[in-house]
């Protein structure tokens, strides 16, 4: 297979997979059923996508950069939907057709990983399960636990909708061109019912992402605005603590001990 046509464009984040061994493990590690509703996000060349065909009937993919298009057609013989979009903004719920739920999967450019898996979140009810390839510092992150260094917003955002399990990593030797970074597969499956739910969920993300934006500040210094002395002495967290020591479980507590108050 040559491309030569084709420069890898950094600026779309594009690091093509040719690792056939990795490639085989990915498809290996996600499993996919013929009658499954997947989706692929950022297909490119077709590395994951031409493979993935072999065990589904129906494939859809969200690619951001039209010169990959007419190949990818060529390749794929019809057995592709493919969405000319910005997966940042693509409207996931929209290609969700039956009862069936979308499977996501994708080698993700890595400069967008963050903003597209705070915007996938916002599907998690109408998708089973997530399988990326990303960044292993992103990887980490995710599934980061309280008390590191690697717990912040992301981490917690995450874990309120998923769970999260990295599954193994990938040398930059599997790319071409071969990113700067270590890399990881990550499986994120969303809770079927939320194992701590939220009451305002608005509020619970404010209050995540204003405790991290100061993360070295004491909760009741980062939150001041948000949570009042009174609450601090109804629930049993201390205000002394900084947003990395508190569990998801944690941050949902005083989300809804405000909650409470303002109903
Ligand atoms: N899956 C392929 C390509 C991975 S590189 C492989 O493993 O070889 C990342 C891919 O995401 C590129 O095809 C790039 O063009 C695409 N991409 C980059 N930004 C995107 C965006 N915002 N929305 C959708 N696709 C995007």
């Amino acid at each position: 297979m040559t491309y030569s046509h084709h420069v890898p464009r950094k600026r779309f984040g594009q690091h093509f997979l040719s690792d056939q061994a990795i490639i085989q493990r990915i498809i290996a590690a996600l499993n996919p059923k013929p009658d499954q509703h997947l989706v692929e996000i950022g297909p490119g060349q077709g590395a994951l996508t031409v493979p993935l065909l072999k065990h589904i009937k129906q494939l859809e993919v969200v690619e951001l950069d039209r010169d990959l298009i007419p190949e990818l057609e060529r390749r794929t013989h019809g057995a592709l939907t493919i969405y000319s979009a910005d997966a940042l903004t693509f409207d996931f719920g929209s290609i969700k057709k039956d009862e069936r739920q979308l499977r996501i999967v994708g080698n993700l450019p890595y400069n967008i990983s963050t903003p597209l898996i705070f915007h996938l979140l916002t599907f998690a009810s109408i998708v089973s399960d997530m399988l990326f390839m990303l960044q292993k510092e992103v990887a980490e992150r995710l599934a980061a636990a309280p008390d590191t260094d690697d717990y912040g917003r992301l981490s917690v955002m995450v874990q309120y909708h998923c769970e999260v399990e990295v599954l193994f990593d990938v040398p930059p030797e599997a790319f071409y061109p071969p990113p700067q970074v270590q890399s990881s597969i990550i499986h994120l499956v969303p809770f079927k019912t939320l194992p701590c739910p939220a009451k305002d969920y608005l509020l619970f993300e404010s209050i995540v992402k204003n405790a991290f934006g100061q993360r070295r500040k004491t909760l009741r210094n980062s939150l001041r605005h948000l949570v009042s002395d009174d609450i601090w002495q109804q629930i049993n967290i201390s205000s002394n603590l900084r947003a990395e020591n508190l569990s998801v479980q944690d941050f949902v507590s005083i989300a809804n001990a405000c909650a409470r108050i303002s109903s």
